[in-house]
């Protein structure tokens, strides 16, 4: 079995948190492996005087790791502050106050905050325990010389295979545990994007929705320099015809089928909606009357040309638009209301045609 397989495996116990489980067994792993070189460079000197404790240290190291797949998350924690302590604490008389082995404190402290789910003034006193049991090493263990000889570079060495592995663990803590809650916010950030599209889309026809056309105009009026805007709002004629005629259903393929038409006749910055039922609201920035005249005239023309095919339906349908140019004095709901006039009047006048 690999050893990245020991080390995913998923906990036994239900709702303890594998994540944790995980980022104890690589520390461990972090731990053993600088603990096997600590023993390996001091060794040679006086490996008798604590051969005894270093199996005992690696069987019990070998047991918690283990014990991580079935244990609860918070009795593995606190195992693993205690095999931490009980280890630095042993090896610093052997190799001495310069080789580092107290850095390994940090890890409990990083572990109180990053593995568990205790409450914050709980977390702050377990960090104080750290720190005051930190201190009472300084008190009693501080500058202490090793046990035997070791060398100048012997203790250089210590030193980096010490603090190395420190680094590590604090990297991959930090990596990691900052990672899923990056990810958790994309994700978030993600959702509220397709929420806001979804309260600003259409879903028959995928236009923007009468919502976003306001805000959208609002938007448009707050931000402008001034330069013309037009804006349109276009009615399907006797549209009531075609759902008593086709079906509710062949209607709603009309509706879909005009919407089409405008995204591929209208130019990309024109805004185009559903304003409710058929009608339909757009938006002509940087337009004045006649340019969104012609644009219209276009559009009419399209729809007058195209038909929806359903089965063997072949509908035909024709638009009228009434047209007006943003008044600047006025706000815009003023100027929709007198784009639906000119609407009205190009209805009363015979339908199929633009009204400015
Ligand atoms: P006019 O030329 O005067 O506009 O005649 P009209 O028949 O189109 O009259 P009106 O605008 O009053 O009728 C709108 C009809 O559109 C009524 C309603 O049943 C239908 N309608 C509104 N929304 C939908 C929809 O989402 N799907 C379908 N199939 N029909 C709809
Ligand atoms: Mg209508
Ligand atoms: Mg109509």
């Amino acid at each position: 079995m690999k050893l990245i397989d020991l080390i995913n495996r998923d906990v036994k116990a239900e709702n303890e948190s594998k994540k944790v489980m995980v980022a104890l067994r690589v520390l461990y792993l972090i731990v053993a492996i600088a603990f096997l070189l600590d023993v390996i460079l001091a060794g040679p000197h006086n490996f008798q005087t604590y051969w005894c404790g270093f199996c005992l240290f690696y069987a019990v190291l070998i047991a918690l790791f283990i014990y991580t797949y079935y244990s609860r998350t918070r009795v593995s924690l606190w195992l693993f502050l205690i095999y931490v302590f009980s280890w630095s604490i042993y090896m610093i008389p052997k190799v001495g106050w310069s080789a580092g082995m107290q850095n390994f404190f940090i890890l409990v402290l990083l572990m109180v905050f990053f593995g568990s789910y205790a409450r914050i003034g709980m977390k702050l006193l377990l960090a104080a325990f750290v720190l005051a049991t930190r201190v009472v090493v300084i008190l009693t263990l501080g500058g202490i010389k090793p046990v035997g000889e070791i060398s100048w570079l012997t203790d250089k060495l210590l030193q980096i295979v010490n603090i190395s592995a420190v680094f590590s663990a604090i990297i991959y803590l930090s990596y990691n545990f900052s990672k899923a809650e990056k990810e958790e916010e994309g994700k978030l950030v993600e959702y509220n994007d397709r929420l806001q599209k979804e309260a600003y889309t259409d879903q028959l026809t995928g236009l923007y929705n009468r919502r976003r056309a306001k805000d959208y105009l609002a938007d448009l009026i707050a931000e402008n320099n001034g330069s013309a805007i037009s804006l349109a709002l276009g009615d399907i004629d006797f549209f009531k015809k075609v759902n008593d005629t086709y079906g509710h259903d062949s209607g709603d393929e009309v509706l879909k089928k005009i919407a089409k038409t405008m995204m591929e006749t209208m130019r990309s910055n024109t805004f185009i909606s559903r304003w409710g039922g058929e009608e339909f609201l757009i938006v002509f920035p940087n337009c004045n009357g006649d340019e969104a005249h012609i644009a219209l005239e276009r559009l009419r023309m399209a729809i007058h040309d195209s038909e929806t095919v359903v089965g063997e339906q072949h509908i035909k349908v024709t638009m009228t638009f009434g047209l007006v140019e943003y008044d600047y004095g006025g706000d815009f709901e003023n100027s929709i209301k007198l784009a639906d006039e000119n609407l009205y009047r190009g209805k009363e006048s015979g339908r199929n045609q633009v009204v400015y």
